[in-house]
């Protein structure tokens, strides 16, 4: 199995997520928010397809990584892929961070079309949620561009059936979102 990438891993980020991360950077993605600071990563022919051996292969060379981040690009448009390396990931006793432009509502509703979202996201343990948007764009909330965006526990919120942010990443005034309760079919 390929995954497209945009470049080549990225280790030791440390605005990526929580600790020292490797950030894997995918290709594609079809949300063109204004403002995005990854337009090149948009085209879903570009970037360089790489096998998903490759990819796990690398992962293991690096050394004094706390975790993984997906990135892009929309990694989500490539679960399959993602699912392989996430699952690898959690064999090396790492944490799996991921960025996406669709919000977890809108992840649950397409993976009724595509079972992989689902058990993609089964490994992943935080996921920030939705578009950049430019008009909420902020320097004052952790590891996101903008204030919409939501950094989940994935976990929780899969078992719950309701989205669940970590609050510790959260600004005061953002507690009080209000989230959808979304429905498994
Ligand atoms: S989802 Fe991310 S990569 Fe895609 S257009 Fe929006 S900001 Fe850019």
């Amino acid at each position: 199995m390929k995954i497209r990438l945009a470049a080549e891993l990225q280790p030791d980020s440390i605005v990526d997520g929580a600790g020292i991360r490797t950030v894997i950077w995918t290709q594609g993605c079809p949300h063109h928010c204004k403002g995005c600071h990854n337009p090149s990563t948009h085209d879903f022919q570009s970037g360089m397809l790489v096998d998903v051996e490759e990819v796990k292969k690398q992962i293991q060379q690096i050394r004094y990584q706390d975790g993984i981040t997906f990135s892009g690009g929309d990694p989500l448009c490539q679960p399959e892929a993602c699912l392989e390396i996430a699952k690898y990931v959690k064999e090396l006793n790492m944490d799996v961070w991921c960025y996406t432009g669709y919000t977890f509502e809108q992840l649950m509703i397409m993976a009724h079309k595509n079972n992989s979202i689902l058990e993609f996201l089964k490994y992943v343990d935080v996921l920030i949620d939705g578009k950049f948007i430019l008009e909420e764009k902020s320097l004052d909330v952790a590891f996101r561009g903008s204030k919409n965006q939501r950094m989940i526990d994935v976990s929780k919120s899969l078992k719950t059936n309701q989205v669940k942010v970590i609050k510790k990443y959260e600004k005061k005034e953002q507690n009080t979102l209000v989230h959808e309760k979304y429905l498994f079919i």
